[in-house]
């Protein structure tokens, strides 16, 4: 690694602070979505004023690298000029229909050549609605109304979820969700990552009432957790078995990891897909899709019921096909694994010289660390790490210009412009901050 000298001041956020202190006053937390207003590392969240390639400014005028990437979306890089163009382009002939829009063709088509399991697909806002709506399809084709989820691993709030969830239910140290009816969660069943055994038991403890499974093939939302070898196989076996369905919320991974997603970096071909985030391109969407049979099940083709006023919308659908367009080039996939690789193998070895037990690892664009000596096979592992370590880890990291996600609990993100400059500077700062731990 080459000596980098980083300038090193107090970091200036007295405008953040002032927006913030007024937010808080106008919505609950001063935020629009938990995690960001940075409660499990302490501190004040950053106000951002805009975004570009690997980069991030703040109201204040500080520069930051960003491992977050708007929480996935940003693969390209933020605020691509291409996606930009496009949208531009598209934007003049309205933002909305409510009506067919042959762009919806372009994306559908785009996203069932990659993904293995997607025969068909519906677009939805967000990954939420995706995972809502999959669960409804699960129960109304299989006739069953329980469904198995795992401990750490997170589907969105919709309330069959909000049972041992992930990401900011993790972060927030919230058991399950006040408001949601145990009527509901009764019929939520979980199983800790990784065990094959639990998940075996929960069938022979239900027989004939379990619709599926759902999983994030590689976890993402209690910090980064990789499947054991055979556990995606096994579980497509055990579904099998029992006639329940086998589901990947891809909604982090798919795009991420593979252009395929986990499906098609591991093999396995689950029976529905989620997907949310890149399929964006920082716009909200969602979609929902897997085998034909299934998928004719929802309206108007079949009876179950799922609609959205702005679903489909010609603006979201043009950055998507962009987005994806762009990640379709060829060596895409090889230049994410290249600077991934760079920082997260960097960061474990600092760990080491450092004298910090940590461990982590990566899959392409995306990646992470535990301050936590592993190794971390599922939630209960991930809950062991310092996370006082960590906030200060956090902290120290953003004052020398590196956002990284405000909790031990969320993967990291990497995209097409962060260079290797990039990437050592990151690890010349995490050398100062983990050297001081
Ligand atoms: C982000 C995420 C969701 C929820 O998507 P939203 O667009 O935030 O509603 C669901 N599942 C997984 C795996 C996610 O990472």
């Amino acid at each position: 690694m080459k000596e980098i000298n980083l300038v090193v001041t107090t970091l200036n956020t007295t405008k953040s602070e002032e927006i913030f202190a007024a937010a808080q006053k106008l919505m609950p937390g001063g935020v629009s979505s938990p995690v960001r207003a940075f409660k499990s590392v302490g501190g004040q969240p950053i106000v951002f004023d805009r975004v570009k390639g690997a980069y991030i400014w703040d109201v204040d005028g500080n520069q930051y690298i960003d491992y977050v990437g708007t929480w996935g979306p940003a693969i390209c890089g933020h605020a691509h000029r291409d996606v930009l163009n496009s949208l531009k382009e598209v934007l003049e002939k309205g933002t909305s229909f409510g009506a067919p829009c042959a762009l919806e063709n372009i994306l559908a088509e785009m996203v069932i050549d990659a993904v293995p399991s997607i025969e068909m697909v519906r677009f939805v806002n967000s990954g939420t609605e995706a995972c809502m709506a999959v669960l409804r399809l699960m129960r109304a084709f299989t006739g069953r109304d329980k469904v198995i989820k795992f401990e750490g691993c997170y589907h969105g709030h919709a309330d069959m979820f909000l049972v041992k969830a992930g990401s900011g239910v993790a972060t927030l140290g919230l058991p399950d969700s006040p408001g949601v009816p145990k009527s509901v969660t009764s019929n939520t069943l979980t199983a800790p990552y990784n065990d094959l055994e639990a998940v075996k038991q929960l069938f022979a403890d239900n027989p004939g009432q379990i619709s599926g499974v759902i999983l994030e093939p590689v976890v993402g939302n209690s910090g980064f957790i990789t499947p054991d070898a055979g556990f995606l196989e096994g579980l497509r076996m055990i579904t099998k078995d029992n006639d329940a369905l086998l589901v990947f919320d891809e909604v982090m991974t798919g795009f991420r990891i593979a252009y395929g997603g986990a499906q098609e970096k591991f093999q396995v071909t689950p029976d529905l897909t989620t997907l949310g985030k890149i399929i964006g391109g920082g716009l909200p969407v969602g979609a929902y899709g897997g085998r034909e049979d299934i998928m004719s099940m929802v309206a108007p083709a079949g009876p179950m019921y799922q609609a959205g006023t702005l679903s489909g919308n010609p603006l979201a659908m043009t950055a998507g096909i962009k987005t994806l367009e762009l990640l379709k080039e060829p060596g895409t996939y090889e230049q994410l694994d290249k600077i991934t690789k760079r920082l997260a193998d960097g960061l474990l070895e600092l760990g080491k010289e450092t004298g910090n037990p940590i461990c982590g690892g990566y899959i392409s664009a995306m990646f992470g660390i535990f301050f936590n000596k592993g190794p971390v096979h599922d939630y209960d592992d991930a809950k062991k790490s310092d996370l006082s370590k960590f906030s200060k880890f956090h902290r120290g990291m953003l004052e020398r210009g590196i956002y990284l996600a405000p909790s031990q609990f969320e993967a990291g993100f990497t995209s097409l412009a962060h260079t290797e400059e990039d990437i050592d500077k990151t690890l010349a700062a995490a050398k100062e901050v983990m050297s001081g731990l």
